[in-house]
């Protein structure tokens, strides 16, 4: 396995990536790599050792690990504490101040992870899968008997409790009584329900990937409509409004 560097001069850091990671591709990153006046790719370097060296001597004031390519116990303390402390200057990155005719391009991706079924319990409550109280997306997946799809994706910052709502919604909250509904018409009248949710998040820019803070409702709103268009596009029906 080898290492590059890349040294991003616009938001004045460094990320180490091994070579086969999607943001480095050999040194030629999202841009085509080479030298330009935004960063430039150093590599390949044998060890992760050599490749934080590298980094280090460019003397920007944030150097990393890609959080995408090196496992958090690969990376160093320094690292680890360097990190912690950026993590939320890093998403100025994204929408850096205007540079006439310069481009951005930002890589997008989540992680769906298959929770289970649901299912309808003697009394007509729907049961849902156990799943984490982190924050995150999820998506209820309605096979109709006709083989029609059905797809509803939602954000919170506690998937469990988001379940729970749905299974007994409050007198007063008018989006779960009305997806509570809506599944509990379509079981009843044979369709399957299959849910997943998402808690793992990237956001790739400058051949960097930064962290996302899912906590951060704008955040999850971001992935979420992203993840809505793009079933609008497939022509998947949506239960969302
Ligand atoms: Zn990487």
């Amino acid at each position: 396995m080898s290492f590059w560097v890349y040294e991003n001069r616009v938001v004045n850091k460094t990320r180490v990536h091994t070579a086969s990671c999607p943001y480095c591709q050999e040194g030629r990153g999202l841009h085509g790599g080479g030298d330009r006046t935004t960063g430039s790719w150093t590599g390949p370097l044998a060890s992760l050792e050599e490749a934080n060296r590298v980094a280090a001597q460019f003397a920007r004031s944030d150097n990393r690990c890609c959080l995408h390519c090196i496992p958090i116990a690969a990376r160093s303390p320094v690292h680890l504490l360097s990190h912690a402390r950026v993590a939320e200057s890093d998403f100025s990155a994204i929408n850096p101040r205007p540079v006439a005719s310069e481009e951005h391009t930002c890589l997008v991706s989540l992680r769906w992870e298959i929770a289970g079924h649901l299912s309808l319990e003697p009394g007509e409550k729907i049961q849902f899968p156990t799943v984490t109280e982190k924050p995150g997306l999820y998506s209820i997946r309605i096979s109709l008997p006709n083989d029609n799809e059905l797809r509803y994706i939602g954000e919170t910052d506690n998937l469990k409790r988001r379940f729970k709502n749905y299974r007994n919604p409050g007198p007063t909250q008018t989006t779960s009584i009305r997806i509570n509904e809506s599944i509990t018409h379509h079981l009843k009248f044979g369709a399957t329900a299959l849910v997943a949710i998402a808690t793992d998040f990237w956001l790739g820019h400058e051949a960097a990937v930064l962290d996302v803070d899912l906590r951060e409702k704008s955040v999850r709103r971001l992935f979420e409509n992203l993840t809505i268009s793009l079933d609008a596009s497939r022509g998947i029906r949506t239960l969302n409004l």
